[in-house]
């Protein structure tokens, strides 16, 4: 169980090599998506320039009318098949990250708890087995089957987006050059708000089939007991994330319910040496450092972290470090914690 240096450098490892395909798919969509605008801007200027020009002629186009010009047909079916296209590349785009992080995640993670282990012959401890491979199989093509899902909604919306700003009025007394760079800027954004959907989607999966074949794995190892959730402290960790570090769950809980973006792992942990066999084996104290320690030693990373009121209600002994985080539902997602408001933490100070 003694978490040492090299478990913490692994355990951060593996959430770096987690990150880097995160930021790779980041910047594969961005660039497929800026190229696909690319293929039909020139369609949407065309548009433009033919409602405009007809308003200069006196013709009070309703949003209906402009819809239904041909030009402004002809733009959005084009659209409609290039976000279709993004669509439905999705899936194939990240499948190999997918595979790759899940894989990668499971010898990553049997790293993190090997390192716990005393310094004796390999073969007397427990035999660290790599999950099996259908139980991985399984993760990736439950992250598959969730992608195509999720992506879905992506080009109806998109579309419908791109339609509406089409229709948005610009201020009657703009020159045309004006009032066409803007209409333009704006067909560009609604577009582009298909990507922020997929950039979502895309970190949501990659890291949700990263916390699976981490539970997956943990639960598989004999040696561990347990998993415990682990922020990189920091100046910029957030208060709820100091509030959930150290907290233990069970060893197969999938998790940690960090908040979007959020950046903490579990780190398991093993059986004590004297649970595995070598009571006389003399086990170095744990590295694990609590939130509380942090604090403690770490007075001006610790008020830029929580702010200077939530530290002064901590120190003052109002408030507890659990108290900083809450447990809230998310329909559209999976329930996180999240920082508990400071309005709250006041309440709760005023009424121990
Ligand atoms: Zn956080």
């Amino acid at each position: 169980m003694a978490i040492t240096e090299l478990t913490l450098r692994r355990a951060s490892e593996l959430r770096a090599m987690v990150d880097d395909y995160v930021d790779a798919s980041t910047r594969a969509l961005t660039a497929r998506w800026a190229q696909a605008w690319q293929e039909v801007a020139q369609e949407w200027q065309d548009t433009i320039a033919v409602i405009l020009a007809r308003k200069a002629a006196g013709e009070p186009l309703t949003p209906a009318q402009i819809t239904n010009l041909a030009r402004t047909q002809r733009a959005l079916a084009m659209t409609a098949v290039k976000l279709r296209e993004l669509a439905a590349e999705l899936g194939p785009l990240l499948e190999d990250s997918v595979r790759e992080v899940v894989e990668r995640t499971a010898d990553l993670t049997t790293g993190v708890a090997a390192s716990q282990m005393p310094p004796v012959d390999s073969k007397l401890l427990p035999s660290f087995t790599r999950v099996d491979q259908p139980a991985l199989e399984q993760i990736i093509e439950r992250t598959m089957t969730g992608i195509v899902a999720s992506s879905a909604p992506l080009a109806p919306e998109a579309l419908d987006a791109v339609r509406s700003s089409l229709i948005r009025a610009v201020p009657s007394g703009w020159h045309p050059d004006r009032a066409a760079r803007e209409m333009l800027r704006r067909s560009r954004g609604a577009f582009t708000g298909g990507l922020t959907r997929a950039l979502r989607i895309a970190r949501t999966e990659i890291l949700d089939s990263h916390r699976a074949a981490n539970a997956a794995q943990n639960a598989a190892n004999p040696a561990v007991v347990a998993q415990i959730w682990t922020a990189q402290l920091s100046s910029r960790t957030c208060p709820s994330c100091l509030a959930r570090h150290g907290t233990e769950y069970p060893k197969d809980a999938v998790g940690p319910e960090d908040h979007v973006c959020g950046r903490c792992t579990f780190t398991p942990k093993t059986k004590t040496w004297a649970e595995l066999g070598f009571p006389d084996v003399e086990e170095p104290p744990d590295l694990f450092q609590t939130t509380e320690d942090w604090i403690d030693q770490n007075p001006h990373d610790a008020v830029a972290a929580l702010g200077p009121d939530r530290y002064r209600m901590l120190q003052d002994g109002q408030i507890s470090i659990a108290d900083m985080a809450r447990r809230v539902d998310n329909p559209d997602w999976r329930p996180s914690y999240q920082a508990t408001p400071l309005a709250d933490l006041r309440k709760a100070a005023k009424n121990p």
